[in-house]
């Protein structure tokens, strides 16, 4: 299988299959920023479109953001052993099909995963040689800055994020990368080289 392939070689080759990354981050520490920014320098990383019962945002488009699936969808997903994860986050389900992943990696490509702290754990107990990255802000304060700049959300919504952050952040010891967002272009060049394979 596919996750058992991903280690090198003795000689340092890699061995024929696509390296799996899962970055995880606290809503506002700069997620879709630096996953923007790291696809003009990575043109074949394989970005993951999970899916979800959220109700799709403006300027969102099924297939390229997301699935957008009803719950009763999302149900018979996990009956069937659809996902190789999923999660409740902010109350809708969300969810990374096992057969988006496995034929992407079978097909030699590189993979990321955008999801949250639930969804990773899953994802390492499948997969244990993924590469976990975990993005925060500088500092609790600023993260909150951040999320009240973006302008998305409400006072009570805001405060729900930075009670959800904190737990979040209480998980970070499961990654392998931690990825503080303070300088943009510096997190974006650190990133960049975690997903080349040049990071320690
Ligand atoms: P997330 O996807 O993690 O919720 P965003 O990428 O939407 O976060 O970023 C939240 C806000 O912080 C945005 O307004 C973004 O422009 C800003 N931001 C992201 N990275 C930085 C950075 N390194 N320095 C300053 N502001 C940043
Ligand atoms: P949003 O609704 O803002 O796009 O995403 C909310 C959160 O759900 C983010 O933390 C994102 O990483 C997480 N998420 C998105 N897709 C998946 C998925 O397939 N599985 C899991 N576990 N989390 C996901």
């Amino acid at each position: 299988m596919t996750h058992l392939m991903q280690t090198d070689g003795k000689d340092g080759k890699r061995i024929p299959g696509g390296r799996l990354f899962v970055v995880s981050a606290p809503s506002g520490a700069g997620k879709t920023t630096l996953c923007n920014a790291v696809r003009r320098y990575l043109p074949d990383l394989v970005y993951s479109v999970s899916s979800t019962t959220r109700p799709p945002r403006e300027g969102e488009q099924e297939g390229r953001d997301y699935f957008f699936v009803t719950e009763a969808q999302f149900r018979e997903g996990i009956d069937k052993g659809k996902w190789a994860e999923w999660a409740r986050v902010h109350d809708n389900y969300y969810g990374t099909a096992a057969r988006f992943i496995e034929d992407h990696l079978d097909a030699g490509r590189d993979v990321l995963l955008d999801i949250d702290v639930q969804g990773a754990a899953q994802i390492l107990k499948l997969y244990p040689n993924a590469v976990t990255i975990f993005i925060m802000a500088p500092s609790m304060e600023i993260l909150r800055q951040r999320i009240t700049a973006r302008g998305l959300d409400s006072g009570p919504v805001i405060d729900k994020r930075m009670k959800n952050a904190e737990a979040e952040i209480a998980c970070r010891g499961m990654y392998r990368h931690l990825l503080v967002n303070d300088d943009l272009e510096a997190a974006v060049a650190r990133f960049v080289s975690i997903l080349k394979g040049g990071a320690a």
